[in-house]
């Protein structure tokens, strides 16, 4: 057992090192170390916990049973995800802990009920509130992320104002509840709103912007979370909570930056929704196409290269490819740089993590804004599975739903290969206008294998020369 004096301590130590973890995580060469410091921030917090709750053992046994099932499921579920079912893998831990929350925070209210202190149910009100509502809005970001559910918005008339109605019947009942602790029926109530409101604010939303609201989701949970621990008085939990909501506010609004739109846009726009009937994407001109061994030929004359990765890279698992023909093309003398769109793929930093997994060298990751005045003299950029994130429709169509998100100028480049398998549009949903232009050159088929006969290609020209 420890004393009140050296739990603090511990939990102080915890809650540094979950803030250096953060700081960890902001970067690829640090997210590793960033890592293993939550770890230990987390076990230390967990151990703490149980162990200052002691002498009463009484739940041991059953604490042991939950971390064994629930670490036991955590394992398999973390080996078995793909990398690109990882935004919704993320959907799911948040609906979990929001719902730890709110069943925690219901069977403080049932056992201890009208005794609560108007102080305590405030804490215990928010934590429901937000906790029903962040697992069942989690839930359906879930299912539209994993294809159980239509991704485009589901909308009817008057949805925004019928969901504010909602809302503000939710806040009703909760400050009625915190004032009359005894109106029991009304706290139930409230709970049953909440999780009806977590649904109905999450379906109109498209699923391209689903990675805003997970962020959002998360914010909520840690809110939860925060306010959890004010109810149980657990000061650890108020930390981890708050820094939850914080950093989970912070990645929402860098997304919607990246993307050139509003949170309020995002949440209430219905983004995604296809086009209306006859809309003309205006698309007009010849595609040109080209075999892997041609285009070899134009890498392997050129001096500088730009790899554009995007969601198809992530699909075909082209990565470690991608690395050994940037290695092939360097021994040749030929610079090849890699240019990261913040939200290329189907998470923040997606791309950065299997550049990182492949051993890309972090100095020839550039960031859209360090490299998109360099476009115009490079000779070829490669846009592998990319696709929204190169649409030059973001900067000159007023009508597509792109219009004003930052893009990469690949499209500026001398030349532009894009690796894909189809013509078939990205996320979005939107024809692309690069595919057309002049200087583009499309080569069909999955990028992992274009990409090794390109690294063949290129051996054979070097061999025979
Ligand atoms: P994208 O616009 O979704 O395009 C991906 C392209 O990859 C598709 O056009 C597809 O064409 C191609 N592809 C798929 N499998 C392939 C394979 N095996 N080999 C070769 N190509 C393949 O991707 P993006 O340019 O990365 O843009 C990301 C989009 O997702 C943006 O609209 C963004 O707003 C949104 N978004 C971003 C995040 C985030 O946080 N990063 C999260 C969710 C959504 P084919 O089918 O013809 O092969």
């Amino acid at each position: 057992m420890i004393n009140a004096n050296l739990a603090a301590l511990l939990y102080l130590v915890a809650g540094v090192l979950f803030i250096l973890a953060l700081r960890g995580l902001s970067s690829p060469e640090t997210s590793r170390q960033g890592n293993y410091l939550g770890i230990a921030g987390m076990a230390i917090a967990v151990l703490t916990t149980l162990f200052v709750a002691g002498p009463d053992w009484s739940g041991f046994g059953l604490i042991v049973l939950a971390v064994v099932i629930g670490g036991g499921l955590g394992a398999v579920i973390a080996r078995r995800i793909p990398m690109t079912a990882m935004p919704q893998r993320t959907a799911l831990s948040h609906a979990f802990g929001a719902a730890a929350a709110a069943l925690v925070g219901i069977s403080h209210y049932y056992s201890e009920g009208s005794h609560l202190a108007s102080g305590s149910m405030v804490a215990l009100g928010i934590e429901v509130m937000l906790g029903s509502l962040t697992f069942t809005g989690s839930m359906i970001a879930f299912a539209k992320l994993q294809g159980w559910l239509p991704g485009a918005p589901m909308t009817f008339k008057g949805q925004n104002v019928f969901n504010m109605l909602l809302l503000v019947g939710i806040v009703t009942a909760t400050v009625w509840v915190i004032v009359n602790p005894a109106a029991s029926a009304l706290f139930y109530v409230m709970v049953g709103l909440a999780t009806i409101f977590g649904v109905l604010f999450v379906v109109p939303i498209g699923a391209a912007d689903m990675p805003v609201v997970i962020a959002i989701l998360n914010s909520y949970a840690g809110l939860a979370g925060a306010a959890t621990g004010f109810a149980l008085d657990n000061k650890i939990l108020v930390i981890a909570g708050t820094l939850d909501g914080a950093s989970g506010l912070i990645l929402s609004i860098l997304m919607c930056k990246a993307m050139n739109r509003s949170i309020t846009n995002v949440l209430f726009g219905a983004f995604g929704k296809p086009p209306e009937t006859g809309a003309d994407s205006g698309v007009k001109g010849t595609v040109r196409s080209m075999t892997a061994d041609q285009a070899a030929l134009l890498l392997a004359g050129s001096e500088s290269i730009v790899v554009v990765p995007g969601y198809g890279m992530a699909v075909s698992q082209a990565q470690h490819a991608v690395k050994e023909l940037a290695d092939v093309l360097g021994e040749r003398g030929i610079d090849v740089r890699y240019a990261v769109h913040p939200v290329a793929g189907r998470m923040p930093g997606h791309m950065n993590v299997l550049l990182a997994e492949a051993g890309v060298p972090y100095d020839k990751l550039y960031d859209m804004d360090q490299i998109n005045d360099d476009f115009p003299r490079v000779d070829v950029a490669i846009v592998i599975g990319a696709n929204d994130v190169v649409n030059p429709a973001a900067r000159n169509n007023k009508a597509s739903p792109i219009y004003g998100m930052p893009i990469l100028n690949a499209d500026k480049a001398k030349s532009v290969l894009v690796l894909k398998r189809s013509m078939a549009p990205g996320f979005a949903g939107i024809e692309n206008e690069l595919f057309y232009m002049p200087n583009c050159m499309m080569v069909f088929g999955d990028a992992k294998k274009t990409i090794s006969e390109f690294s063949s290609a290129v051996k054979a020209a070097a061999k025979a020369a």
